[in-house]
Parts: structure tokens; C-alpha cells; sequence
């Protein structure tokens, strides 16, 4: 069977992968010159920096993929524990390094909370419940049909706390302003506002303090080189620098792809890895989906974007780890000024991967590779960024930062480049530059993302952070699971 993917994002290269495994002939068209989408890296001047994804959570899902095509992820990549996970930073000289290590944790937080070291034990168990209410019915389920419905065990969803906000929850729980910031933090792992979201998304901590945190050695861009080359082994073909204009179709089935150089190519069957919001706006003709269609998919509120900066600087800083996040004074009105005005933010929490605290080889002798994150609205009328508006957001952060404890950082900087909303847009094609899809701040948003299998063309498939069950590094990796599954049990019915 002929199959076509849209893009070579890890979304694409896993369903790439997981369709050779299933005896399909496939073709990947990607519009830039690499694999690898948001997941990416820079080098510059012996400085190398991941420009997406920095932090790993669920390999085993990753490890799935590699099984199901046969192979072993520990063949292609190394993938090791971060201890601690991240370093958080107050402005009040505050400090606290999170940890799978419960012991360790506690101890910290006898010093700057003690009051609330019972509640993290607690708020862990709550996160705990809510992850096994939803791992089956929701992550692993590719929620497409009546049958997919019927596992989802009602009293469960009642009890997934849909329609409390993380923020209540987590203040329920915590007396001290550090621990309520911490917990409300991980809400913004999928774009979304913790002032806002379903408390259903205080499952993040859960995943990540208790399963853990990872980091493959080299840098998260080899996850997608180790994809790229499984498929390749698979005979895979790839089309880089072949942008798709059109999905093609003919009584409600697609029959194949106009590329951007106005040649033809036909497909049996068809997956999607470009955002969902693009492929059926833009894609998909107005006789496949009506106007009114088009503009639902357009009202979708996406997730936050991001601000990156990365810094190549002739210095080390002792007081940073692996992770680092440098938090606000102000957290509700960090995310007013993001979610509701729709601004950068005037006083942003700011995340710094330093992946030469681990790695020699990321950076010079004696020197640091600072990628610095942000969050920012998606694009929209409020903020243009100009490279004026650029460069003076750019200059605050090191600014503040310099006066967070990175000392003199802007007499260090040998390499300085910037990411913006509107890049993320213009390099991949994500709906108004989100960098995890559609935003969860609605108490059921997350059970109403596109699904995998196109309710508009009985042969089309969506995969990627913006389809069903969400963004970042797992979630995209189990939409491609779902969408090669649902295509399976399709061609069994055949
Ligand atoms: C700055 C940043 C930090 C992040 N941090 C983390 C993190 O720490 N941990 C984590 O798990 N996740 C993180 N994420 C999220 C994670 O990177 C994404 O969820 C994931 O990489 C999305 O993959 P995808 O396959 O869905 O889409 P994409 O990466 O967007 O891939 C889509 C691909 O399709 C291509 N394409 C689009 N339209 C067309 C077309 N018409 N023709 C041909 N090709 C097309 C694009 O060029 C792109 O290559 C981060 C993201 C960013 C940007």
C-alpha cells in the first residue's frame, strides 16, 4: 500500500516508521531541509544548542515505537535519568532542586517550607490518581470510535477534576508561595495557563516526578536522528525541501498530493504531521471542508508560543545546572499578560537549558550554551515581532538575568541568536507559532483535540502535537500510535 506523510516532525518520522513496520511503501515530504520539525539544533562557533525539546519525559513510549518496528532504542540511543530534574530560583534568594528522590526533596523543603512537606507527599498521590484515571481511557486510547468511548469508565471522568483549575488545586494543597509557583509551573508543559486549565493537568508533576526526567546524551535532536535512521533502515523515502500546497481528494477520499513545485504524486493512504488547524484550513480544499468548518479549526485557542534566545558565552555559572527556572514575582499576571492580554510578558519566568553542565562537547573549553525560554502569546495583533521588538525583548531578559545571578552575563556573549512566535510559524507551519498544538485551558479541551483519523476523508490520518492527545516529546509519539492503529484497523476492515 502507497502511504504519504506531510512532514518529517518526530510525529511524522514515528508514524513513518511504525507504517514500514506495518509492510507499507511510504514517502515523507518535509518543506525544510532536515528532520525533525520543533525538534531541532543550532551550531555555531563550537556552540551547539537543541532548539526545541530539552527535557524527556515517558521514554517508553519512544522505546514502544522501536520495539513495534523491531529494534531497540539502547541501539540508537543513550538515554539517561536528570538528577536533579530542575533547579528553580526565587527572586527572594530561594532555591530548590527537584528530584525523583523523595527524601532529598523533603529535606529541601523542611528548610524553606516545612509547613507543606506533608501536602508534596499528598499532591503527589492526587497527581498519581489522576494519572491512572486517565493513562488507559485517555492517553492510550486513541478515543476515535464508540468502542474507543465505551473505555472510558464513567465515574472516572467525574473524578478527573475537569472543572476545577490547577491553580485552585494546587493552592488547596499548599500554604507556601514556592511550592503553589512549582506546582503550577508544569501546567505551561502544554501551552497552557495554570490561572485557567483543568486541574485534569495536575497529572504533568506525576510524569515527571515520579516516572522522571531524561536527556539523551548529545542532545534531544538525536531522537530524531535515531527516527530518521530507523526509517531509512525501513526504506523510508524522504523528499526534503518538498513543501505539500494541496490534499487531493475525490468523493470524500484522498487520492493523493499537489506539491508546492505543482507536481502530482498519488497515495493510498495519507498522514498529516503539519499542524491539524493548517492541514484542514489550509490543506484541504473548501469542497472538503465547508467555510464554517474552516473557521471552527481557526477559532481553536492554540497553546502559548515561546521566546527563544541562545547564548554561546565565555563563562561558566556555578550556580546553574542542567534545567533552571527563574521564577517571576507575579505568576497570575505573568499568564494575564499572556492568555487573556495576549502580551509578552513584563516580568517573565524564565527557563534556561544548559546542556554544557553535562556535556564538554556543547560548548568551548571553560564556556556555556544558555538556551533561554520564555513563554509568549501566540501570534496575534497585540505583539509584532519586529527585529527592533526582538532584539529589545532580548536585551531585557539578559538584563534581568544578570540581576538573577548570571553575573555580568552580557559581557560574555560570543553567540547570540534568537527564535520567535513568528519563526516557529514561518519554519513549521504551527497554528499562529504554538509550539504544543492547541491549548488545554478549557475543563474538556483535552479530550476535544482533532483526532487521528480525519472525520472529513476516510483515508487521512493526523498525527503531531496538535492532534489528539497532545504536545510535546510522549504525546506526539502516541498520535503517531494512534494514527498508524486506527489506519490498520481500517485496511483489516477493507
Ligand atoms: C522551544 C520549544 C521547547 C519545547 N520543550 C519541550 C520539552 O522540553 N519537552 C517536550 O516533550 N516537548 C517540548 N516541546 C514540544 C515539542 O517540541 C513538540 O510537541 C514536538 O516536537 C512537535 O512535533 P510534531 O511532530 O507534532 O510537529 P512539528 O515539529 O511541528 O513537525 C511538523 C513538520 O511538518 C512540516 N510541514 C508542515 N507543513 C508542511 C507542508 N505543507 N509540507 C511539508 N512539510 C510540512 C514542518 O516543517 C515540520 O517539520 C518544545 C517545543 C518548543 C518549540
Amino acid at each position: 500500500m502507497k502511504t504519504g506523510v506531510i512532514g518529517a516532525g518526530i510525529g511524522g518520522l514515528a508514524t513513518a516508521c511504525l507504517l514500514a513496520a506495518e509492510g507499507c511503501k511510504v514517502t515523507v515530504w518535509e518543506k525544510n531541509d532536515s528532520v525533525g520539525g520543533k525538534m531541532n539544533q543550532f551550531k555555531k562557533d563550537g556552540y551547539r544548542f537543541d532548539t526545541g525539546p530539552s527535557l524527556f519525559t515517558m521514554p517508553f513510549v519512544l522505546e514502544d515505537i522501536f520495539k513495534k518496528c523491531g529494534k531497540s532504542v539502547d541501539d540508537y540511543l543513550e538515554i539517561v535519568s536528570v538528577d536533579p530534574i530542575c533547579r528553580y530560583f526565587w527572586n527572594d534568594g530561594v532555591v530548590f532542586d527537584s528530584s525523583v528522590n523523595l527524601p532529598d526533596t523533603l529535606k529541601q523543603i523542611q528548610e524553606f517550607a516545612p509547613q507543606d512537606a506533608e501536602s508534596y507527599v499528598k499532591f503527589l498521590g492526587y497527581s498519581a490518581d489522576i494519572y491512572q484515571k486517565t493513562a488507559a481511557t485517555f492517553l492510550y486510547n486513541p478515543l476515535q470510535k464508540l468502542r474507543d468511548l465505551r473505555k472510558v469508565k464513567k465515574s472516572d471522568f467525574f473524578k478527573i477534576d475537569a472543572f476545577s483549575t490547577v491553580s485552585n488545586k494546587v493552592d488547596r494543597y499548599f500554604e507556601s508561595k514556592y511550592l503553589r509557583q512549582f506546582f503550577k509551573r508544569f501546567t505551561t508543559y502544554n501551552g497552557s495557563s495554570p490561572f485557567i486549565a483543568p486541574a485534569t493537568l495536575n497529572v504533568i508533576p506525576y510524569v515527571e516526578l515520579c516516572l522522571g526526567g531524561f536527556y539523551v546524551k548529545g542532545g534531544l535532536y538525536k531522537i530524531a536522528e535515531a527516527l530518521h535512521k530507523l526509517a531509512e533502515e525501513m526504506d523510508v523515502a524522504f523528499e526534503f525541501n518538498t513543501e505539500i500546497k494541496r490534499i487531493l481528494s475525490d468523493n470524500g477520499k484522498v487520492t493523493g498530493v499537489l506539491l508546492k513545485n505543482d507536481s502530482t504524486v498519488e497515495v493510498d493512504a495519507l498522514f498529516s504531521n503539519a499542524d491539524a488547524t493548517f492541514t484542514y484550513t489550509k490543506l484541504c480544499g473548501t469542497d472538503v471542508i465547508k467555510p464554517r468548518a474552516k473557521q471552527q479549526f481557526k477559532d481553536i485557542e492554540p497553546s502559548c508560543s515561546g521566546f527563544v534566545l541562545m547564548l554561546g558565552v565565555n563563562t561558566t555559572f556555578d550556580n546553574l545546572v542542567h534545567h533552571n527556572i527563574f521564577f517571576s514575582d507575579d505568576y497570575e499576571n505573568e499568564f494575564r499578560q499572556l492568555f487573556i492580554k495576549k502580551q509578552t510578558a513584563t516580568d517573565p519566568t524564565i527557563y534556561i537549558a544548559n546542556t554544557s553542565y553535562d556535556e564538554a562537547g556543547h560548548a568551548p573549553k571553560g564556556c556555556s550554551n544558555l538556551f533561554i525560554l520564555v513563554n509568549t502569546p501566540y501570534l496575534s495583533d497585540e505583539v509584532e515581532w519586529t527585529d527592533e521588538f526582538t532584539n529589545a525583548y532580548g536585551e531585557k531578559i539578559i538584563k534581568m538575568l544578570e540581576e538573577k545571578g548570571l553575573e555580568n552575563l552580557s559581557k560574555h556573549i560570543d553567540v547570540k541568536e534568537y527564535i520567535t512566535p513568528k519563526d516557529f510559524y514561518d519554519l513549521y507551519y504551527s497554528n499562529r507559532g504554538s509550539i504544543y498544538g492547541t491549548s488545554s485551558n478549557l475543563p474538556l479541551s483535552a479530550f476535544l483535540r482533532p483526532r487521528n483519523k480525519s472525520p472529513y476523508l476516510s483515508n487521512m490520518y493526523l498525527t503531531g502535537g496538535s492532534t489528539h492527545p497532545g504536545g510535546g516529546i510522549p504525546l506526539v509519539m502516541l498520535s503517531a500510535l494512534h494514527a498508524v492503529q486506527l489506519f490498520s484497523r481500517d485496511k483489516n476492515q477493507a
